[in-house]
């Protein structure tokens, strides 16, 4: 018998036919014997309906007032899928106990619409679970010292789950989705782009930070913190299929390497379209300099990425750096008026069309010419590389959006993540 968390997204609550499905997959692990603890998202759309309300009632800008209302408004989305979960289960023979985040409680920090998670207190769940209940919870929600509802931010289910999980030590926690794992690339992309038996945690971190939006990345960093073994895996193969084969599918995000049966070099390639590209002209090089231009930008809250400075040349320098496309205008302004006329840059400029290609692999660490073989790749096709960051299992060039799926599709292909690894 093992302690076991399902996670359900919004798709697969969609309708209460979907839901009925789930209800049945999860009665038939609770017969095989395991204890079950399920976190569901809202229903698909619903979240967005519900801040879709509370939008056109909204006093204009935003507060800490609002942003409290905002979590109460939504977080109701999952107190309806838990509670017709657990109807769904009754309805299947299954004892089952619904919960929200504070009836649980799962404390939280006050950051509305962002919380983090502090503690969980779990003897509740514990205690229906040695009654043998199924005990659904509330994804997305807790509760803050003072008995506010906050949520922990779109996609916040995948967090709470992985949460659970660390907190009650389960034994693995599967998080169920509208794809059937983690493949090494965006299948829209690449057709015939493979499907991962395993990824180690790291790499799932850079390919969750680098916008494939399979995992809330905070629920990565939490499955890394407290080594919660994690699956993700489809919630569309029927819900009768062998439970043995079902619990091997999927993608399992694993901690040992050694344990890593496809010892490729690289294995995935991650794109990110929302970023913009900013860049001072002629700026005095000098002691400080990089710090007069990006402490304004932290300063507004706006999240810098891959950052260039070119070696100067009599005396002057040029500095580029990358911002999340949403923030494109408002750095445009902070450096055409603040930090341009402070550095005395010669000019500013701006592309908004850029994007980020990542080769992602822990197999780099031990392999040389992995990124001159990436370089090449691209210069075959004749893309100019704008900018290029590096860590120790990922390189990432910044280039032109309009050549992002041929970089994708030629890196695919360098890296031969077509090919079933020996
Ligand atoms: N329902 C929330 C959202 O749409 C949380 C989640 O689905 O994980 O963002
Ligand atoms: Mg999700």
């Amino acid at each position: 018998m093992a302690l076991i968390v399902h996670k359900y997204g919004g798709t697969s609550m969609g309708s209460t036919d979907r839901i009925r499905n789930v209800a049945k997959r999860v009665a038939k692990w609770a017969r095989a014997g395991h204890q079950m603890v399920v976190v569901p998202s809202a229903m698909s759309g619903e979240t967005n309906r519900l801040l879709g309300l509370a939008k056109e009632l909204a006093p204009s800008g935003s507060s800490a007032a609002l942003n409290r209302e905002l979590d109460m408004i939504a977080s109701t989305g999952e107190q309806v899928s838990v509670g017709l979960l657990a109807i769904a289960l009754q309805a299947e023979g299954v004892e089952a106990v619904s919960y929200t985040g504070w009836q649980v409680p799962l404390n939280t920090d006050s950051s509305y619409t962002k919380a983090r998670i502090e503690s969980i207190e779990d003897s509740r769940v514990r205690a229906d679970l040695a009654a043998g209940k199924v005990v659904v919870i509330a994804g997305f929600q807790g509760v803050d010292d003072e008995m506010n509802i906050t949520t922990l931010g779109r996609g916040g289910s995948d967090t709470s789950a992985v949460a659970i999980a660390a907190a009650m030590k389960a034994d693995e926690c599967l998080i169920y989705t509208d794809v059937d794992g983690v493949y090494t690339t965006d299948p829209r992309i690449v057709p015939d782009a493979r499907r991962l038996h395993t990824i180690s945690f790291e790499e799932m971190l850079e390919m969750a930070s680098l916008g494939s939006k399979i995992l809330q990345i905070r629920s990565v960093e939490f499955a890394g913190k407290y080594r919660v073994p994690l699956r993700v895996l489809s919630s569309f193969t029927p819900w009768d299929i062998d439970i043995n084969e079902e619990a091997k599918s999927g993608t399992l995000i694993s901690f040992e390497e050694d344990e890593k049966m496809e010892q490729a070099v690289v294995s995935g390639i991650a794109f990110n379209r929302d970023e913009a590209k900013v860049t001072l002209l002629g700026v005095p090089d000098k002691p400080g300099i990089a710090f007069q231009i990006l402490g304004p930008v932290a300063e507004a809250n706006i999240d810098i990425d891959v950052i260039i400075q070119n070696v100067s040349q009599e005396g002057k320098t040029d500095f580029s750096f990358t911002v999340h496309r949403n923030d494109f205008a408002r750095t445009m302004e902070l450096l055409e008026n603040v930090v341009g006329p402070a550095t005395q840059a010669a000019k500013v400029q701006g592309d908004p069309k850029i994007c980020k290609v990542s080769i992602v692999g822990i197999g780099m660490r031990s392999h040389v010419g992995v990124a001159s073989k990436m370089f090449r790749a691209l210069s075959e096709e004749g893309i100019n590389i704008q900018m290029i960051s590096t860590s120790e299992i990922k390189t990432s060039v910044v280039i032109d959006e309009k050549y992002m799926e041929l970089a994708v599709r030629a890196l695919h292909k360098a890296f031969d993540l077509d090919k079933n690894p020996a």
